[in-house]
């Protein structure tokens, strides 16, 4: 079966880069999860399946897969960097009881960065949206 996963593995050797197996994990684990896990999280899930590999090479292979534009990391200040595998333009709900982080599309609101552009005289790059409330498991209980 030609998953999402083999793809873009095509994609990264036509670059040059090995294929190692752990990669191929990593990878398989951020498309299939369609989470944003933390580093810490992916190692700890694929510790079993690969008793010697590190933390570092997880993220070093995580830093890999950003440069390729693979992956996309969520940043939020308390070095707790999640890693998105949907590059595609979406926006974020997330839980404020279990720190769960759903993927939503709503239009682009490319107006607010022309507003902010043309109010502030700013070169505008971009911009993060994010909703917080609490998810259904967790009011389920
Ligand atoms: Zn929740
Ligand atoms: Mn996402």
């Amino acid at each position: 079966m030609a998953t999402r996963v083999q793809h873009a593995l095509e994609q990264l050797k036509t670059t040059g880069v090995r294929i190692t197996p752990q990669r191929h994990a990593i990878l398989n684990y951020l498309m299939e999860s369609m989470g944003h896990p933390t580093a810490d999280e992916i190692y700890r899930a694929l510790e079993p399946q690969f008793p010697s590999m590190s933390v570092a090479t997880v993220y070093n292979n995580l830093k890999m897969f950003l440069e390729a534009g693979m992956v996309r990391e969520l940043t939020y200040g308390d070095n707790s960097s999640r890693f998105d595998a949907n590059v595609t333009d979406h926006y974020h709900v997330i839980c404020d009881q279990c720190g769960k982080i759903e993927d939503f599309s709503y239009p682009s609101l490319k107006s607010v960065e022309l507003q902010a552009a043309s109010s502030t005289g700013f070169e505008v790059h971009g911009h993060r949206l994010e909703v917080y409330g609490v998810c259904k498991s967790c009011r389920d209980q």
